[in-house]
């Protein structure tokens, strides 16, 4: 089979030839249709120091996927050959304390689907047949493909109460601007993204913000004045890793606010927490999505009307993954969809 690969610890991606995948009593072997590029799998083709310490070369990356179940491990259960799937992209242990107690999103032993072992970017993948998740007819191929980061969104946005409330998203990436569509449709009322790149801004505005501000031009003092905000944000999402896109959200919470946090900042942050105590700030960091509420949600959330189509600005076929590659080195792009049909 096909498979995109970092075949060398440099930087780049490669196409290559591997075997299929073995297949476990408690697997799903799955013929991918179409993925999606991760901001992670653009670190990988860097192949900056995260990856340098993390990824083992030679491997198939890619975790954002949509297919179709070809076979199934004797053991597995509540799936069909034909199922359309996308899949939880963290594999958990099942044994430790928070995994026996449901709440599979807080293992300590997680392993990640395209870092630590073979990834989505291929014609087959293997995964366990509990990660796997059948998507709803009318939820169109595309879309399916990116459930992993609209996962994420969806885990942020609906950690807190949205309704009636003012939200600040800082950082306007494709996850940013997926949660500014969430955030619109659960009821919130002002929805400002922060971001210092206009073609996301513009996206973002598109998914419905109250305002998108570009930090780099404008101070967001300003825009809440505009706003007639006399007083703060009351729930903020963290989408940008940026230490100082967080202290000015730290700086323009009301008291009591809350925070979720899904922006990973590059080393050690310092940050004014003198805001955090007298403010009485609540904040909660966000790792992956939960098993499986998360993907009821987004599946419920779709058919109940959310429209995250305009963050899928670019398609290619497989064999244009260059191309694909290179629209997100760019930043002039949402999410990048690469289709692996023949
Ligand atoms: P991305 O890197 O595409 O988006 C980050 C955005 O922040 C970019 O558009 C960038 O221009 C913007 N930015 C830069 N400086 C800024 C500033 N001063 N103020 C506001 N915005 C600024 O990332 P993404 O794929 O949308 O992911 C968002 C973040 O979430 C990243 O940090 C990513 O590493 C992280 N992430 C975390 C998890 C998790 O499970 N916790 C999962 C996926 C991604
Ligand atoms: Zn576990």
């Amino acid at each position: 089979m096909r498979g995109l690969a970092k075949l060398k610890a440099a930087p780049g991606i490669w196409m290559t030839e591997a075997p299929l995948p073995e297949l476990g009593h408690n697997d799903l072997l799955i013929k991918i249709r179409k993925t999606a590029i991760c901001g992670t799998d653009l670190h990988i083709y860097k192949w900056d120091e995260w990856s340098q310490n993390t990824i083992p070369v030679p491997m198939i990356v890619g975790h954002e996927y949509v297919g179709e179940v070809v076979a199934m491990g004797q053991e597995v259960r509540g799936f069909s050959e034909g199922d359309r799937v996308s899949g939880e992209g963290h594999i958990t242990c099942g044994h430790c304390r928070n995994c026996r107690a449901g709440r599979r999103h807080l293992c300590r032993n997680t392993v990640g689907v395209g870092v630590n072992r073979q990834g989505a970017f291929a014609d087959y993948l293997v995964i366990p047949a509990y990660n796997a998740f059948k998507i709803p007819t009318g939820i169109s191929d595309e879309l399916a493909s990116i459930f992993d980061p609209f996962g994420n969104a969806v885990h942020t946005a609906l950690s807190f109460d949205l309704v009636g409330e003012d939200v600040l998203i800082t950082g306007a990436g494709p996850i940013g601007i997926m949660a500014v569509a969430i955030a619109r449709h659960c009821g919130a009322r002002h929805v400002v993204i922060t971001d210092v790149n206009d073609y996301r801004l513009n996206l973002a505005a598109q998914m419905g913000a109250s305002r998108v501000v570009n930090v780099a031009k404008e101070s967001l003092s300003d825009v809440m004045v505009e706003l007639g905000m006399t007083e703060g944000f009351d729930v903020g999402m963290e989408m940008s890793g940026v230490p100082s896109a967080f202290s000015a959200m730290l700086d323009k919470m009301n008291h009591g606010g809350k925070i979720a946090l899904l922006g990973i900042p590059p080393s050690d942050m310092a940050i004014d927490w003198n805001q955090v105590i007298f403010k009485g700030l609540e904040i909660k960091g966000i790792y992956g999505r939960e098993m499986f509420e998360t993907w009821y949600k987004m599946a419920s959330l779709l058919q109940s009307g959310l429209n995250i189509s305009p963050v899928i600005t670019h398609r290619f076929d497989i064999n244009d993954f260059q191309l694909g590659f290179d629209a997100m080195v760019s930043g002039q792009c949402g999410k990048v969809i690469l289709d692996w049909s023949d």
